[in-house]
């Protein structure tokens, strides 16, 4: 029997999903995937390729050409995603992808395509996955789901003081707009919304820092590792 269990991370953006999700699987020695960076590679693939998002056929073609993959940088101690075998980890962070993740991330070929590999990860367990849809859609049998929230003024404030050190010109309301923008598409849209799954632990970090955070998502996890032990 497996002793190793399936994390499934799921909330708004700019929540911590991933530090949260990173530091978990470094603690256990799972593999830890960030699935909005699939999306994000995808959009980087379809503006660079000028592929309107309402046209099906340019959209499947699309598809058959996009190669994801993660390969683990040594000095960020994090994968970076390879988008036909190009690193476009630091490409995927900007704004012009950023803008357009979400309508993207909302057609239903594209999530087909990338829900499917993401369950393949998973097939050996030992996963820490983070997104919008992975306790609902990629993983509904996950051992431990949790849902991690923050008041939208504290999500936008932390992910200003991150870009703004790589872009000194971007504005808080240029964040804070793109934050809501993104929210609102991801719980809206038609196909696997961002909701909470029913059994999914609330986790809502707006008063807590980073190690408190990392300590109550540790004990969830060591709980529900020792129930299939
Ligand atoms: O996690 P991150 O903010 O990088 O994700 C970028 C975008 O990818 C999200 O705003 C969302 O539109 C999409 N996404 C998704 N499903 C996931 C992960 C991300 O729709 N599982």
């Amino acid at each position: 029997m497996s002793n190793k269990i399936i994390i499934a991370i799921d909330g708004f953006s700019s929540c911590g999903k991933s530090t949260l999700a990173k530091a978990l699987a470094a603690k256990l020695e799972y593999v830890f995937i960030d699935t909005g960076a699939m999306y994000r590679a995808i959009a980087l693939y379809f503006l660079r390729n000028g592929i309107a998002f309402n046209d099906t056929a340019a959209i499947e073609k699309a598809m058959s050409n996009i190669k994801l993959n993660f390969q683990y940088n040594t000095s960020s101690q994090k994968s970076d995603m390879f988008l036909n075998n190009e690193n476009v980890e630091l490409l995927i962070r900007e704004m012009t992808v950023s803008s357009k993740v979400s309508e993207v991330a909302a057609i239903a070929a594209v999530r087909d395509f990338a829900v499917a590999q993401q369950q393949a990860m998973g097939i050996a367990k030992g996963i820490v996955m983070d997104g919008r849809d992975i306790g609902t859609v990629v993983f509904p049998n996950a051992e431990l789901k949790i849902f991690v929230t923050a008041d939208p003024a504290i999500r936008a404030n932390r992910r200003f003081l991150e870009l703004q050190a790589t872009n000194p010109n971007i504005t808080m309301q240029e964040v804070a707009e793109n934050l809501q923008h993104r929210d609102l598409i991801d719980s809206t849209r038609e196909h696997s919304p961002l909701k909470q799954a029913e059994d999914a632990l609330v986790l809502d970090n707006s008063h807590i820092n980073r190690e408190e955070q990392f300590e109550i998502a540790l004990n969830w996890a060591k709980e529900r590792i020792a129930l299939i032990n």
